[in-house]
């Protein structure tokens, strides 16, 4: 009698290791696939600007009597050069975002300093097409986490939002605080008058390498991989992203993050400084 039940007890749990191990084995198989496509896509990635590369160069050596070409094809090469440069920092990038734990050398980082730094990163380019940039809400505010992956990830939103947009528009960045239930969260949005983006492309565009349009990014830099990094930051910082579009209006992407609470730290530490 005993056995039975002790065998009816194991019976169910048996079928639920075995269900375990074989999703276990699908999960196995679906990240060997994940990592194969990526290594085929940065393989392919580089082969691009390489190939470029090569095939100007034999070009500068068979216009060396016009030197008008040479600089052509040599402006050109820099072009292809850049792309490889942005290419191989944007690797180096992702895999830190995906190996270095951020909340060890995690500090209050003040929004109004990350909101300068990005705007800064894009001045040049925005410059070039008149976009206007604007910030609101940033004083007072601080989030909790890694000062450069939270950089890097402001920085990218601003850059995709001045990159797919047209001239003369604006770009516009607002912070301000939530109150949610896990404890208060500083939400920054990204907000421009650009392309936009379609529902179907919505849920790829934060693939590693996704592209709406590879020979529009291509143009502008990019890589495909600004908006993997930062889905990356975003999760292990225990915030989120979020993104609302409208196509050939524009785009606002959303990022919520922990407060750093340092208004009230700061009341409790010196209770005499306010
Ligand atoms: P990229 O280096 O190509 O900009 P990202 O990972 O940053 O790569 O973005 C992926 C794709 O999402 C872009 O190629 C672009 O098609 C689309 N995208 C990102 N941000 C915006 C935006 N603000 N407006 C319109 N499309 C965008």
């Amino acid at each position: 009698g005993e056995a039975l039940a002790v065998s009816a007890r194991v019976a169910p749990l048996g079928s639920r290791l075995v269900l375990l191990l074989v999703e276990d084995l699908t999960e196995a198989r679906r990240i060997e696939a994940v990592r194969r496509d990526f290594v085929a896509n940065v393989s392919h990635e580089l082969k691009t600007p390489v190939g470029a590369l090569s095939l100007l160069s034999e070009a500068v050596m068979d216009a060396s009597d016009d030197p008008e070409a040479v600089q052509r094809f040599a402006g050109r090469m820099q072009i292809e050069a850049t792309r490889l440069t942005n290419l191989v920092q944007e690797l180096i990038d992702l895999s830190r975002v995906q190996n270095d734990d951020p909340l060890e050398d995690a500090e209050p980082v003040r929004v109004d300093e990350l909101v300068a730094e990005a705007i800064d990163r894009c001045r040049h380019q925005a410059g070039t097409k008149q976009i206007t940039m604007a910030a609101g809400g940033t004083a007072d505010l601080h989030v909790w986490g890694n000062r450069g992956q939270l950089a890097a990830a402001l920085g990218n939103l601003v850059e995709n939002a001045v990159n797919y947009s047209p001239a003369r528009t604006r770009v516009g960045i607002a912070a301000r605080r939530v109150n949610a239930p896990g404890g208060d969260q500083i939400e920054l949005a990204v907000t421009d008058q650009g392309i936009g983006i379609s529902d179907k492309d919505k849920e790829r565009i934060f693939e590693r390498f996704y592209r709406v349009d590879p020979a529009r990014s291509r143009q502008t830099g990019g890589t495909g991989l600004g908006l993997a990094i930062v889905k990356h930051v975003v999760a292990s910082h225990g915030g989120e992203v979020t993104v609302w579009s409208a196509e050939n209006q524009g785009s606002t992407f959303t990022l919520r993050l922990p407060e750093a609470g340092m208004a009230r730290d700061r009341a409790q530490q010196h209770p005499d400084l306010d």
